[in-house]
């Protein structure tokens, strides 16, 4: 809690400055309607992955394929990482894309990569959830805003040791499918799309706070893949996320992954997004000098 403090003569001036979108959104790469509508008509499924409830599975996604996200058993939070499959330093950046686009993302959105390759690693296709929009309480579903439960912040708030939170699960998913060991691996999870998960800040305090999700068994969101990519999903132990996580109280259910290949005539003509064309320089010269 600040102090409180008086306020200088000028306060309603100073409040009264006009809010500004932090970038030119719209000189992003724009959403080519027509293109994923070709796209997503009559993909052919070429695997499913089961995700168990309190656990993750990682997954690769070939760059122009679809994968769809799908809430099978019962209301259920996941909590994904995706990474450029040939090369884990560029994984997906939460921040970034909540720049970009809005602390939660639906349908057009892209999932943008960490610096240097800042490009889109996926573009949000389908979300059976764009009819919740924003609620009464300012919550929105799938946001960009929340990291992921872990078990140090559990530690540090309960003192209980617990190892079935998304970062743990995160981590073991991808140990697993990299052949990289648990401390190697856990180095590379990171901020995640809360996939389902129903957020907002509260008004008077600006406190981050989660509410039940509304997805129910057939809900999907589905990606198409700008990038090879690898991907985790993790099923949360808060399971709904209605009332607690980082314990095994919730009730929770698994989640499925499902990864389709467009026709080669909705592909025509389509690449896989390039790495951002900055020159990288920051300012330093080849003789190490400032330019
Ligand atoms: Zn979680």
């Amino acid at each position: 809690m600040s102090e409180p403090t008086a306020e200088p003569a000028d306060a309603a001036t100073r409040r009264a400055a006009r809010p500004v979108v932090c970038y030119t959104v719209d000189r992003l790469p724009p959403f080519d309607a027509a293109f994923y509508a070709g796209v997503r008509a009559g993909p052919s499924p070429i695997g499913t992955i089961d995700i168990p409830p309190r656990d993750a599975r990682a997954f690769r996604v070939p760059a122009g394929h679809l994968f769809r996200i799908v809430c099978v058993d019962g209301p259920q939070v996941g909590d994904l990482n995706l990474w450029n499959a040939d090369d884990l330093g560029e994984r997906f950046f939460s921040g970034k894309t909540r720049q970009l686009h809005a602390t939660h993302v639906t349908t057009g959105d892209r999932l943008w990569s960490s610096l240097p390759g800042l490009r889109p690693m996926a573009t949000v296709t389908h979300d059976s959830l764009a009819w919740y929009g924003w609620d009464e309480d300012g919550a929105g579903v799938h946001d960009v805003i929340g990291t992921r439960c872990d078990p140090y912040t559990n530690h540090l708030l309960t003192g209980v040791d617990y190892d079935r939170c998304c970062h743990s699960n995160l981590v073991r998913a991808l140990a697993t499918a990299t052949g990289l060991s648990p401390d190697e691996a856990e180095a590379h999870v990171h901020d995640v799309l809360n996939v389902f998960m129903c957020t907002g800040f509260e008004r008077d305090t600006h406190r981050y706070f989660m509410k039940a999700s509304p997805v129910r068994p057939g809900d999907c969101l589905e990606l198409f893949a700008e990038i090879d990519l690898l991907a985790a999903l993790s099923a949360c132990p808060g399971g709904d996320c209605g009332a607690g996580h980082s314990d095994d109280a919730a009730a929770c259910h698994p989640l499925r992954v499902e990864i389709l290949r467009p026709s080669a005539k909705a592909l025509a003509g389509w690449r896989p997004a390039s790495r951002n064309g900055y020159a990288g320089r920051h300012g330093v010269s080849m003789k190490g000098g400032r330019q």
